[in-house]
């Protein structure tokens, strides 16, 4: 019922900022995504013909990282318009193809079922594919507040909030809408609290909303909150689980029988109907939402079996 903690990951956050670019940069940065494409159409197409060599049972190639990159070095060395390009951004394409393909494979060996699959990584299109270039620290460097890209690329980074410290790596994109982000990646800064041993249920449900309009800005501001909720989790070691929000308020957290029909918002106290149980309407779904996500309450011992795993969590 619970979907995968999203707290235990303590090593790194993101930081997004807006930019501006001259044209000069923007010309730039959209040369670099050509290059940058055009590698990582290579290593689909070279991944592929390694896998019909291999059925044809022929000579045993390979196609990882390593192979890749020698592959590159050459590539660069025959083609002056390839080696143009800052060679970081490039490398880190067969990096990501490289990944991309493990984790394919990966999944094959481990039957996962087909629609659970990734999927071995496939041509990206210039229609369709949004550029997205990424810098390791040898990339890229940061002077009086400007960011500075291999290549000569001066990008005009728009400090919404200050970083906390040195960023390690940092990818420059550009969104469906055509507008341009960089998003740098820093170790996170861990502050974990003592730990209390109490537990706490939160029920995001917005069910009486007029509008759709009204509903997509509560639907936002819940996911914004949940954002929050879940990075503060992170950072100071608590264990944040989001469950599914269904029937919350219609199950009994004592003994699991569910009312027949939703309790209108004006009723204030919950009755269990099979074992007697009374309590506050929001005290009976927080506890619902605990034993959901694995926590067992005082007095919801006795829970019956939850509902198969949810496609969507709260
Ligand atoms: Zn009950």
């Amino acid at each position: 019922m619970t979907t995968e903690a999203t707290t235990k990951d303590t090593g790194h956050a993101r930081y997004t900022f807006r930019v501006r670019l001259s044209n000069t940069a923007r010309r730039r940065l959209e040369a670099e995504w050509d290059r940058c494409r055009w590698i990582w159409n290579e290593c689909v197409a070279k991944s592929q013909q390694v896998h019909v060599q291999g059925k044809a049972g022929g000579e045993k190639l390979t196609c990882g990282p390593a192979q890749l990159d020698k592959t590159l070095t050459e590539a660069r060395g025959m083609a002056p318009w390839l080696a143009e390009g800052a060679s970081v951004p490039q490398q880190q394409v067969i990096r990501d193809f490289a990944r991309s393909r493990a984790k394919a494979l990966k999944d094959i060996k481990d039957r996962l079922p087909q629609q659970r699959r990734a999927g071995m990584p496939r041509f990206k299109k210039k229609r369709e594919a949004r550029p997205s270039l990424n810098y390791t620290k040898r990339g890229f460097r940061l002077r009086d507040g400007r960011l500075h890209l291999a290549g000569q690329i001066v990008v005009t980074v728009v400090w919404s909030r200050p970083l906390p410290a040195d960023p390690s790596s940092v990818r420059v994109y550009q969104d469906t809408l055509g507008q341009w982000y960089v998003s740098f990646v820093v170790a996170a800064q861990s502050e974990p609290l003592a730990p209390t041993g109490r537990v706490l249920g939160v029920d995001w449900g917005v069910k009486e909303t007029a509008t759709t309009m009204a509903r997509k800005a509560a639907d936002a501001a819940i996911a914004t909150t949940k954002r929050a909720l879940v990075e503060t989790g992170r950072k100071h070691a608590r264990d944040v689980r989001l469950v599914h929000p269904a029937h919350t308020t219609m199950d009994c957290a004592k003994c699991g029988a569910r009312t027949k029909h939703a309790l209108p918002l004006s009723m204030r106290t919950y009755t269990c109907t099979a074992c007697g149980a009374v309590s506050p309407r929001d005290k009976n779904s927080a506890r619902v939402m605990l034993v959901r996500a694995g926590w067992n309450p005082d007095g919801a011992e006795g829970v019956r079996p939850l509902e198969p795993p949810a496609p969507v969590a709260a």
